[in-house]
């Protein structure tokens, strides 16, 4: 990799970052023919020599329990980052608690992610049309479906068609075949059946046929640690290799960027950022700028360029880091009788989820029978080794005695436990916003974030409603709540604690109160982009990156042909 850029090259595009929407932004740009610079803030990373696949915990120091600087435990593909990281601090405003996850490597978050790939459906884009809370986007399904079809081609998703309200099928033959369900998951799906609830098969971004030169999963190690064999998606072994085969893609790392620079006219020229690893400030140039650097740091990077306008660049609304939003987190863990004593065998499968449970009550929502606006969907926990169901400190609650006892006992409760997931909808709120504090920089004089979060009622009330449907399903199985039946408050998560901030620079049809249009184009700097979760304007229950991904490769078409035509 270079260390730096010839500050006389001019680049058709300079993206900043190298995670989901970067990587997607650099192929799709660097494939039509285009000259493309991107600058990733985190360390170089070779996921085909760093991946620990094979490395076991017993040889790990405290056996790969996760740390405070290794929260994911000792092998996790985070090489760079979590949620503190030396000399680059942010903070949560009184009154908040804000937890924000960084990866500072190339790929970003995506060496890690859990793959979980769910496309948004026709409700997602217009919520605001069906209950007059927060806004519509801009498009509707229909205007990004195709590039959900490109995406899962290029990604690897497995999954089933299911024909579900407001749960998109893919076109025939996009999806890969999912992996058989586990014994948990058909468990549970037996009392979903009973109760009228779908239990279909997840979709991941995980190959279960190969592509290229990427393999099909076979059920190795923790998709956590990475994949070296491509199976699971990951920018370094696909996107970012891809693009640069194309010749057009430079890649610089270990620059820290921290201001778009605009030239006298008021479009972007380029970037400013630091060379980390010499501590000096240089430049880089180009006909458009893209910023994919995730919705917190994209916010972050658009108010400190405030050379030109006090207030930070694509600003005029003052929408710039608002809206800021997190999945909904809550979870419930059981254990069940029915599953003692069961044989021990290789339940790994592909790690995350084979099944899941999509929201399911769409009309009864529509003619007012919930006290909740929005959706969400359980993430089932059935797998082998990995999961906390399965795990020894559970297992530990039960056992009891010594010797031979203890070893029954161990045997007995194995696999007996079984984790479920909310993962909700949240309302954008004026309370959930980041901004520039004016207190604290960085280790390199670079003003850091703050953050404010609140959720509502609307969110509490949809974790009471998926902890009465969970203790229903527990009851029906005859199992016994193990935890995870705390009041609302107390069991819903921690924002940013489910890692799926978006909505810091929106997009929409208004420039008043949007950053961006539908094409994440600024609506004040007309060769400025975002490619991140920060143009969402909603959060839906769906896991945003698989939407980041197909906005990024709808949006850069879009950025080829303006380019094409010099019309930025
Ligand atoms: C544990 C975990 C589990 C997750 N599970 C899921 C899941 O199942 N499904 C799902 O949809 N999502 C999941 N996510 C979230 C997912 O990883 C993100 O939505 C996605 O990676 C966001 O893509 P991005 O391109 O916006 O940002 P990132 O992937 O974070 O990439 C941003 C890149 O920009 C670089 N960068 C940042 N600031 C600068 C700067 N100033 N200058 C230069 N470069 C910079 C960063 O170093 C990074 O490489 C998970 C995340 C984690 C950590
Ligand atoms: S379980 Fe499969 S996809 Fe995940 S890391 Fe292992 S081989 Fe790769």
């Amino acid at each position: 990799m270079p260390r730096k850029v010839a500050t006389n090259e001019r680049y058709d595009a300079v993206i900043v970052g190298s995670g989901a929407g970067g990587g997607m932004t650099a192929l799709v740009l660097a494939s039509k023919g285009l000259r493309v610079l991107m600058l990733e803030a985190g360390r170089d990373y070779d996921p085909y020599k760093e991946t620990p696949m094979f490395a076991v915990n017993r040889d790990a120091p405290l056996r790969g329990e996760g740390t405070t600087d290794k929260e994911f435990g000792y092998y996790d593909a985070t090489v760079d980052g979590g949620w503190e990281m030396p000399g680059e601090p942010y903070a949560s405003a009184p009154g908040s608690e804000f937890m924000w996850w960084r990866s500072r490597m190339l790929g970003g978050r995506t060496n890690h992610w859990a793959r979980n790939s769910f496309r948004m459906g026709p409700y997602d884009f217009k919520p605001h049309s069906r209950d007059g809370l927060g806004v519509d986007w801009p498009i509707a399904y229909e205007d990004l479906a195709p590039w959900y079809d490109k995406t899962e081609t290029i990604v690897g998703v497995y999954g089933s068609n299911d024909g579900l309200d407001n749960h998109p099928d893919s076109s025939p033959g996009v999806l890969h075949k999912p992996p058989a369900p586990r014994v948990g998951e058909l468990f549970i799906q037996a009392a979903c059946r009973d109760m009228n609830i779908p239990c279909v098969p997840a979709r991941r971004a995980v190959l279960t046929r190969p592509i290229d030169k990427r393999s099909a999963c076979y059920y190795a190690t923790d998709c956590g640690r990475g994949c070296s064999i491509g199976a699971a998606f990951q920018t370094t072994t696909s996107l970012l290799p891809m693009a640069l085969a194309t010749g057009n893609l430079t890649i610089v790392t270990n620059a820290m960027v921290y201001e778009v620079r605009l030239d006298e006219k008021g479009r972007a020229d380029g970037v400013s950022y630091v060379d980390k690893l010499t501590g000096k400030h240089e430049a880089a140039f180009g006909r458009s700028v893209i910023l994919a650097a995730s919705a917190g740091e994209t916010a972050r990077i658009l108010l400190n360029s405030t050379a030109r306008s006090p207030d930070g660049v694509a600003n005029s609304s003052g929408q710039v880091g608002r809206n800021l939003m997190d999945t909904v987190g809550a979870a419930m863990e059981a254990q069940f009788p029915l599953l003692e004593n069961r044989p021990a065998y290789n339940e790994d499968g592909a790690m995350g989820l084979h099944l899941y449970i999509p929201f399911w009550l769409y009309r009864e929502q529509a003619r007012g029978a919930l006290d909740f606006p929005r959706s969400y969907h359980y993430e089932l926990g059935a797998d082998g080794r990995r999961a906390p169901g399965m795990s020894m400190g559970n297992i530990a609650d039960y056992a009891g005695g010594y010797g031979v006892k203890l070893k029954q006992d161990m045997r007995r409760y194995y696999g007996s436990f079984l984790h479920f997931v909310c993962r909700g909808e949240m309302i954008p709120n004026t309370g959930s916003y980041c901004e520039i504090d004016p207190e604290t920089t960085d280790k390199w004089g670079i003003p850091t974030l703050r953050f404010h979060f609140k959720w509502s009622e609307y969110e509490l009330n949809m974790v009471d409603h998926f902890q009465e449907r969970t203790k229903e399903l527990i009851e029906r199985l005859g199992g016994k709540i193990h935890w995870g039946d705390d009041p609302p408050a107390d069991a819903i998560s921690k924002g940013g604690q489910i890692i799926h901030e978006v909505g810091t620079t929106r997009m929409g049809d208004d420039p008043e109160s949007s950053v961006t249009n539908q094409y994440g184009q600024s609506w004040d700097v007309r060769n400025l982009f975002v490619m991140d979760g920060g143009i969402f304007a909603s959060k839906a229950h769906k896991n945003p990156t698989l939407t980041i991904m197909a906005l990024a490769w709808r949006n850069s078409d879009y950025l080829a042909e303006q380019l094409g035509k010099q019309s930025l």
